[in-house]
């Protein structure tokens, strides 16, 4: 079928075969199909939708777009997902913490997406660190060190065409071309234990619970029929997730959450991750065992001994360089932090130059903003609210995103659940 006709099939809301899938994904990466006009088929898929049947053979046919691992020597392996959020350093707690519990986490991870960010992003932001491994390095680091994480290079190539393009299309927030993305790193990348994070909230790409349980569904159907344990999470992103948003800032914050010294929601949500991770693989998920691997240092130090495996500086953990310019917005009135928009804050911090505007723009790694309060939280008039971290680039369109970003009530304010039912 010529692209023509296939993204016109498309427009119309027409049903693809899975075969005229395929046919368009492997044509796309071997370069024989243009990114404009992938675009617009997105932008087709993003208004028409994909039934479960087409989810699922794009899926399949991102994820056999290139190499698929083979982790079966690999003892008890654990991989996760987020479907990204603003503030969602988790990975860089969770990882270190499973290998401390027993478990083998080796991963590929993806780059910053639309607000929010991205795990590879952020550990690019270690000096040295390489993110690209050949496959005989992943395989030697995550059975010599029991995590190893690496960018798209040669597994599902076609989701990192896909996921660039649509970060540049507007097309990012589409239930199906997500579903296909996330599980297709998964597929590929061969863990037998999968646990999703899926983010429901103004910060999210799913703004409401409804959303989020579908996407949800899809995802672990998709797992389970490919054979895997699929375990799903929802969980709150009406606020930055801890304190920190910005590539550098965050890592620090993850290297004080495995020093035991990090915000309350990263912690809870780490362990509960780890916890889902833990019991699908078979092993020990009590929280004593998890406060033990942080309280002895063993989950700190698989940190450093994952980061220097991949060429990083694991002596500069915890001391990342933000950006040297700082900008603070103080409370304007005394009362409870009511709302502190994710959304704004992860679209403030990509204009700082902490996000991409267009396929293959570098980042600065060091800009980013600080939360000083988060929801619930009472405060005074004049007290900080937000740093911005910054090199001047961007800060006037940043300062106004987040004119509004932040609402102060005079009556008290519950902090937003972190979990949200997965059942109903
Ligand atoms: N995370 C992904 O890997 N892909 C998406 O499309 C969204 C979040």
């Amino acid at each position: 079928m010529r692209a023509v006709d296939f993204i016109e099939q498309k427009r119309r809301g027409d049903v693809h075969t899975k075969d005229a899938l395929t046919a368009f994904i492997t044509a796309y990466v071997a370069d024989n199909v243009p990114d404009y006009q992938v675009a617009a088929w997105l932008m087709a898929v993003f208004f028409q939708g994909l039934n479960p049947e087409e989810t699922a053979a794009l899926t399949l046919s991102m994820a056999h777009s290139g190499d698929v691992l083979d982790l079966s020597a690999l003892p008890y392996t654990v991989d996760k997902h987020s479907t990204g959020g603003v503030g969602d350093k988790t990975s860089l707690v969770l990882a270190p913490l499973l290998a401390a519990c027993g478990a083998t986490v080796a991963k590929m991870s993806g780059r910053g997406l639309g607000h929010t960010g991205g795990t590879v992003d952020k550990l690019e932001s270690i000096p040295g660190f390489r993110a690209e491994l050949s496959e005989s390095a992943f395989y030697t680091q995550a059975r010599e060190v029991g995590v190893v994480i690496t960018g798209q290079s040669k597994l599902a190539p076609a989701d990192g065409l896909l996921y660039a393009l649509r970060d540049a299309t507007g097309t990012v927030g589409s239930l199906p071309l997500i579903a296909a993305s996330i599980m297709s790193k998964k597929l590929a990348g061969g863990a037998q234990n999968i646990v999703l994070d899926v983010k429901v909230g103004d910060g999210a790409f799913m703004k409401t619970p409804a959303e989020a349980r579908a996407l949800a569904r899809t995802m672990r159907d998709i797992g389970t029929h490919a054979g895997r344990n699929v375990r799903t999470l929802l969980t709150g992103m009406s606020e930055p997730l801890g304190l920190a948003v910005g590539n550098a800032l965050e890592v620090t914050e993850a290297v004080q959450t495995l020093r035991g010294d990090g915000p309350d929601d990263l912690l809870d949500l780490s362990f509960s991750l780890a916890q889902e991770g833990l019991t699908a693989a078979g092993l020990s998920a009590d929280r004593e065992t998890l406060e033990a691997a942080v309280s002895s240092g063993r989950a700190y130090e698989k940190l450093e001994a994952w980061v220097a495996a991949q060429g990083g500086d694991a002596g500069a953990l915890g001391r990342l360089e933000a950006a040297p310019e700082q900008h603070l917005l103080r409370a304007g009135q005394s009362g409870f932090v009511a709302e502190l928009g994710a959304l704004v804050i992860g679209q403030a911090v990509k204009v700082l130059g902490g996000g991409r505007a267009q396929k293959g723009d570098t980042i600065d790694p060091g800009v980013g903003v600080v939360l000083h309060a988060k929801v619930g939280a009472e405060v005074r008039r004049g007290e900080p609210l937000l740093t911005l971290y910054h090199r001047g680039k961007g800060l006037e369109s940043a300062l106004e995103l987040l004119a509004g970003a932040v609402t102060i009530s005079e009556t008290r304010v519950e902090a937003p659940p972190l979990f949200l039912d997965t059942s109903a």
